[in-house]
Formats: structure tokens, sequence, C-alpha cells
């Protein structure tokens, strides 16, 4: 267990072959520290791993990869059933895990485990789900078709969802028969750290998940390995172009889903109440690092009533990691960030109508923000514009819902938009207009939960046009084989007449 005082800073070890194993270069290797965001202090080092240690998970998850694509469907998901199991068992564990090294409140950590539970129920119902087609196309002469694993595949992730986001990829990949390298993000790397030892105990055989840390490096050579099949990333939008070019480059299957700027539009309509709670939930909640966050909230035409229950809401929050409490934000380096934003807007003219700077400064250690609320009266500000990832909500008064709805896919991502109102007409005018590939009515997170697949458009989503999660995720994790089958009835005829 890594120590939160930072005493004892749990050094990391890839995982490989079933075992934790220090990096192949283990005389030379750097070490990040990973730090608790709640206080800065270094409760962890994550090694950073060289091309050497890719080629060496590669090796194992492709020998594995032979006895383990040769199971039944079936078979395989039975090793998932016992790892939902044992998932449930310790989410109080790996809750706490979540909370150390990310800094979600308990009831975020609690659910991002939930959520990532679904989509191994999703991957336990494969074999009612994935049997191919088959059909009689002239007379005598049948089609099929059925789902081929690829090989093995690999998943670089993000720092925000420590145990979500690699579930959207890993029960699919493995339970449609491929093996995985997995690249945790260096700033939370012990949650998925502990999740391979429950995988091995519920039965995954040695070799199928494999857990490669580290940063560029380790990125560049699982774009550039020649055995890894197809990659999936989620990060920022800058580096899911890059991993995206790279491996197109080698005419390699890749899905890269990339940052988000997401507006929600209130028409006057709408319930103020539920309304204000929802836009504040998805704004503040989990620090405002959720790519699915509100982050502009387009009123069409002043709302004062609407804005004064947003702000009440917001200022009451308070921090910590309690449920309904608001969590500090990954590192230093974001906290900054976010400050700038801030900082800029007032500058250019803004209202900061709830300033949650104060945490930063009443907080003597960590990287603490409160919700902060902006009313911008300059449609350039770059709050408006910008990924921030923190918890804060940009407000523009725009004239009408053509100028809103213009706002809306002016802007270079696609991940999620929502419509507040109370009319189904106005809902379906934004939904039919909204340029996102996760659109909500009444809803902030509109997340889509399984069997629906997830995936933006636009900067949010680069590389092969296929959703991540669900139908989406078997269809890039496997090829179809088509067999065309004519046996003729010739031989059966002539023994019958016999
Ligand atoms: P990031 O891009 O900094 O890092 C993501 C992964 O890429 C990490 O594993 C990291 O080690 C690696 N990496 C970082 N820089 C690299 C480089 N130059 N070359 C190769 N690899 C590199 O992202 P982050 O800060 O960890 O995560 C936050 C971002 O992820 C936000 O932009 C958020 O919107 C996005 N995100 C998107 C989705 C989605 O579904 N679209 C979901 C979650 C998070």
């Amino acid at each position: 267990m890594s120590s939160a005082n930072g005493e004892n800073p749990k050094i990391l070890q890839n995982f490989i072959d079933g075992q934790y194993v220090d990096p192949v270069k283990a005389s030379s290797v750097k070490y990040i520290p990973v730090t608790t965001p709640h206080t800065g202090k270094i409760i962890a080092q994550c090694p950073v791993s060289t091309a050497e240690d890719v080629d060496k998970a590669v090796e194992v998850a492709k020998k594995a990869f032979k006895a383990w694509s040769s199971r039944t469907v079936k078979d395989r998901v039975q090793a998932l059933i016992r790892f939902h199991n044992l998932l449930y068992t310790h989410i109080e564990e790996l809750a706490e895990l979540i909370i150390l090294e990310h800094g979600k409140n308990k009831s975020e950590a609690i659910a991002s485990i939930s959520k990532g539970a679904e989509t191994v129920e999703y991957a336990i119902s494969l074999p009612q789900l994935i049997q191919g087609k088959i059909l009689e196309v002239s007379r005598g002469v049948s089609c099929q078709d059925a789902r081929v694993p690829l090989g093995v595949v690999a998943s670089i992730v993000p720092f925000n969802f420590p145990i979500m986001v690699p579930f959207w990829t890993l029960p699919i990949a493995i339970a449609t028969g491929n093996t995985l390298i997995l690249k945790p993000s260096e700033k939370v790397p012990l949650t998925m750290n502990r999740v391979v030892a429950l995988l091995k105990e519920a039965g995954i055989p040695d070799g199928v998940v494999n857990i490669v840390n580290g940063t560029v490096d380790a990125v560049n050579a699982i774009c550039d390995h020649p055995e890894i099949k197809a990659v999936t990333f989620v990060g920022t939008s800058h580096v899911a172009n890059l991993v995206t070019e790279r491996c197109q480059k080698l005419g390699k299957r890749v899905l890269a889903l990339g940052g988000a700027k997401n507006h929600l539009i209130a028409s006057p309509d709408c319930n103020i109440e539920t309304t204000s709670t929802d836009v504040v939930n998805s704004f503040s909640g989990c620090a405002g690092q959720r790519c699915m966050a509100a982050s502009v909230l387009l009123t069409i035409g002043s709302q004062q009533a609407l804005l004064d229950r947003i702000c009440d809401k917001a200022s009451n929050l308070k921090p910590g990691s309690k449920p309904g409490e608001v969590g500090p934000v990954i590192d230093k380096l974001s906290l900054d960030k976010i400050n700038s934003y801030i900082a800029e807007s007032e500058r250019a003219g803004a209202k900061i109508l709830v300033d949650g700077r104060h945490w930063t400064s009443e907080k003597t250690e960590g990287f603490w923000i409160g919700p902060t609320v902006i009313l911008h009266t300059n449609k350039n500000d770059k709050a408006l514009h910008d990924e921030i990832f923190g918890p804060v909500l940009s407000i523009y008064e725009s004239s009408s819902k053509e100028e809103a709805i213009e706002i809306e896919n002016g802007n270079p991502y696609g991940n999620a938009a929502c419509i507040y109102t109370t009319t189904g007409a106005t809902a379906d005018w934004f939904i039919s207009r909204f340029n996102a590939g996760m659109c909500g009515v009444n809803i902030g997170v509109p997340v889509p939960r399984e069997p629906f697949s997830f995936g933006g458009i636009n900067r949010s989503k680069f590389g092969n046009f296929m959703d991540i999660t669900g139908d989406g995720g078997v269809e890039f994790f496997t090829w179809r084989r088509k067999v065309t089958t004519r046996w003729g009835t010739g031989d059966l005829d002539l023994k019958l007449k016999m």
C-alpha cells in the first residue's frame, strides 16, 4: 500500500506476464513522483518505461494471444464474471486509492468504479451479442461472418478516471480474444496497478493484461510497435492527434478521444431548480475534470433568476472528499492554468460571479480551487473557447437561440452538448443542430451508458471513426471474417436415392 504521508512512497513496477517486474533497464530507469492532490505529498514513484519494456510486454502478450484467442467467448468471460464480483468486494479499497491519487470525492470514486463495472457487464454479455450473421445468399450458397480478435492491442489512458477509462476498453478487448497492454497515466498509476492483481485472482491468464508504466517514450513505442495491431488513446486533443498520426503512418487501427468544451444551453422556459442543480453538478463534479463536464452555459436572453440559483449553489460547495464535496485538481500545473484563465477573463472585463480562488490561499497545501462562475460579455474571451479542465463555468447571455447554436457549432470540439427546456419542440430544435457526439436534454453529463457507445466528433475524436465501449468497442477490437460456402446437395441426393 502506498503511503499518504509521503514517508515511504511505493516504488511501482510494471505488470507483465502476471508478475510485477522492474523495467528492463532497471539500473538506469527514471521515476516520476506521484503526488496526492490533497496535500501535494509524494505517495509513489512511477517508472518511466522504455521501448524495451514495451517489447517485453508485446512478446508475452503475443504468446498469450494464441491460447486466449482459441478459447470460446463463453469461456473467456467466465473470468470476467469472477472479476466483476471481486471489483465489488474491493470497491472500498479501490475507491480509497482513487481518492488518494486523483482527488475525487467518495461518491464520485465509487460511481466511477460502478461505471467501469458496467463495461465488464457488457463484456460478460458478449456471448449473447456477438454471434455473426449467416444467410443462404443463393441456392446452396451461404455467407457467414464471424468476429476475429486482432491480436495484441494497447490502451493509453488519461489521469481523470483512474479506473473507469481503462475499463472503456479492457473488458471488451480481452473478451473478444485480444491481449492487452495498458499504459496508465503516470499521474494516477496506483489504482490499475492494484486492479491487475484482481484480474489475475479472477483467473485472467498471465500475459492477457499487461501494464507498462511511463510517458512519451512508452506511448511512442506502443504506436510504433509492428506487433501491436490497434491502439486506443484518451487524453488531450493535441496528444490524441499525435498518437493518431503516428499509428496511421503504419496503417494501424487507432481510436483517439481528445479534449472537450461542452456547451449547455438554457432556454427561458427551463426549470430553474433542476437546471441550476444539474449545471452546478456538471461543472464542479470531479472538480471539473471530466471530458463531459459543462464548461460553457449559454442562456437565451438574460436569465437572472437562474444565474442567482447557480451562484447560490456553487458558492455553498465545500472542499473535501466526502460525498457532495469538491476535491482538489490534479497538480500545480493544472491549478496554475485554471487560475490564469480566471485572471485573464477578469482582465478582459468579465464579471467573476463566484470566485473559488480563495480555496487556493485558504488551504496551506495541495491543489485546491473552488467552483468559479464567470459572466462574459465578450464572445472572444479565451475562457469561453479553451478547455480549462477545472471547476469553472463560463456564462454568456446569447440574444437568441440562433446565436446560441452558432456559438456551440463554432467550437472546434464536439464531445457533449445539452439543452435545458420544458418544451419538446425546443429540445428537438437544438438536438438536431448540436455539433456534438453526445447530446442531452435536461442532462448536464449525457454519458451514453452500455450498451450504447461513447464518443464525440471533431477535435474530440481522432482516428478510425468508431466509438469506444458498447458495439463500437466490439467493432474496433475485432475484424470480420466473411466465409462464403457451397457444399452442394448432389451427394446427399444421390445417397438418398440409393
Ligand atoms: P494527456 O494527453 O496529458 O495524457 C494522456 C496520456 O498520454 C497519458 O497516459 C500520458 O502519459 C500520455 N502523454 C502525455 N503527453 C504525451 C505526449 N507528448 N506524447 C505521447 N504521450 C503523451 O491527458 P490528461 O491530462 O491525462 O487527461 C485530460 C484530458 O483527457 C482532457 O483533455 C480531457 O478532456 C481528456 N479526456 C477525454 C475523454 C474523452 O472521452 N474524449 C475522456 C477523458 C479525458
